[in-house]
């Protein structure tokens, strides 16, 4: 398919929008309401720390809610009052996060359901709403909801978007497109749905091995086996790997992205000589400047003297990961949860540990006075973490007294 052409229609259809629909006066006081936190702002205001009885909190000065974010919700809910009467579908979770999810369901805007690993777009039909998230959604979802004739109201961030752009330009070079991303993640779903001939790799590891490949050969069904689930159809890595350039899911680890950029980089220095390199690599700074800020935030935050880290955000959430790892990369005890209802009475807590299922831990909260870090990810509004701020604060009281 012409994807370019494709969205170039579809920028030109009446029942597409991009943009909100003058209520945002309306829109921005309801979600101040419903999202913002008076104690997390006076937190901020005196240096993003604060003391209440044993616990020292220190927040990290870059968190939550990000602009594509906070610009996708209210999208939603403007959407929900242009359109007061027609059905609303959302094709996946507006946000990684599940109170603003929960929230919009409660303004009866209905999540497509998802049967055997694919979305059921048949409870669809002309003349609905249908809201694709900050993430964006695949070129042939696009396809589908304009053939049935729904409004479409996109509010992929215009962050995501560019990586689109980027990778249509290595389309029209003739170059594969190195994703550095998570193959099933809707993001790189849908960045993958714009590209030509690509290969997602998840991290470093992986592309020191297609590096690898490219500077020695190997064996492609090998090759092939390894990226079975990462790769456009028809790839062939002897082939495919002689011109390629880079994109990212927008939420990855900043430093792990520019290794993986400069690696291929030079390699094909390597493989095809200085001179040569231009039409061998194309590169371009895909990395989002919320993620950039968050995770710059996070590592200034792990070097405090912290007794623990609390980390807020969705468990599909792609950044609030990432700020997980950077915490048990420095061995910080490290608690992700998404909600302040993971938190119990008796000193115990509901969490995800790194690239586990959930886990309950037993007297989490050390005795005795205690420094907490706490970040949320960009899904994340503030009033949950005050939330689990005033849990914490009640949990450490309860034990004082005792
Ligand atoms: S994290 Fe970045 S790319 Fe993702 S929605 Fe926020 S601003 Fe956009």
């Amino acid at each position: 398919m012409d994807t370019k052409a494709f969205k170039r229609s579809l920028n030109n259809s009446d029942n597409y929008h991009r943009k909100g629909f003058g209520h945002e006066a309306k829109v921005s006081g309801q979600m101040q309401n419903e999202y913002q936190s008076n104690l997390i702002q006076h937190i901020r205001d005196q240096g993003y720390t604060l003391q209440r009885g044993e616990v020292t909190i220190r927040l990290a000065e870059a968190f939550g809610f990000c602009w594509g974010v906070e610009r996708a919700v209210a999208m939603a809910y403007e959407t929900r009052t242009h359109f007061p009467t027609q059905r609303i579908w959302i094709t996946n979770e507006i946000i990684h996060n599940p109170s603003v999810n929960q929230r919009l369901r409660d303004m009866d805007v209905h999540f497509i359901e998802v049967v055997n690993g694919e979305k059921s777009f048949s409870v669809v039909d002309s003349g609905d709403v249908v809201i694709l998230p900050a993430f964006g959604a695949s070129v042939q979802e696009m396809q589908l909801l304009n053939e049935k004739g729904c409004k479409i109201v996109d509010t992929t961030c215009p962050w995501v978007s560019k990586v689109w752009n980027t990778v249509e330009k290595h389309k029209k070079a003739s170059h594969t497109s190195i994703i550095h991303g998570k193959y099933n993640h809707e993001e790189t779903v849908a960045t993958s749905s714009f590209a030509g001939t690509y290969l997602i790799v998840l991290n470093l590891q992986e592309a020191e091995y297609v590096a690898n490949y490219i500077l020695n050969g190997g064996d492609s069904a090998e090759f092939l086996a390894k990226f079975s689930r990462s790769h456009s159809v028809g790839f062939d890595p002897d082939r495919d790997l002689e011109r390629v350039g880079i994109a990212n899911q927008t939420t990855m680890l900043k430093g792990e992205t520019e290794q993986i950029g400069k690696l291929l980089e030079h390699t094909m220095m390597r493989k095809y000589g200085p001179d040569q390199l231009n039409n061998h690599f194309l590169s371009f700074n895909t990395i989002c400047d919320a993620t950039q800020e968050r995770q710059d935030a996070m590592l200034g935050l792990v070097e405090d003297n912290l007794d623990l880290m609390v980390v807020i955000g969705g468990y599909n959430s792609s950044n609030t990961t990432h700020l997980q790892e950077i915490a048990v990369e420095r061995g910080i005890p490290s608690y992700h949860i998404d909600s302040a209802s993971r938190i119990g009475a008796g000193n115990r807590v509901e969490h995800k540990p790194l690239h586990r299922d959930l886990e309950v831990a037993e007297n989490w909260l050390p005795k005795g006075a205690i420094a907490i870090g706490i970040t949320s990810g960009a899904s994340t509004p503030d009033k949950v973490v005050e939330e689990v701020l005033e849990k914490i604060f009640e949990l450490k009281a309860v034990a004082q007294a005792l």
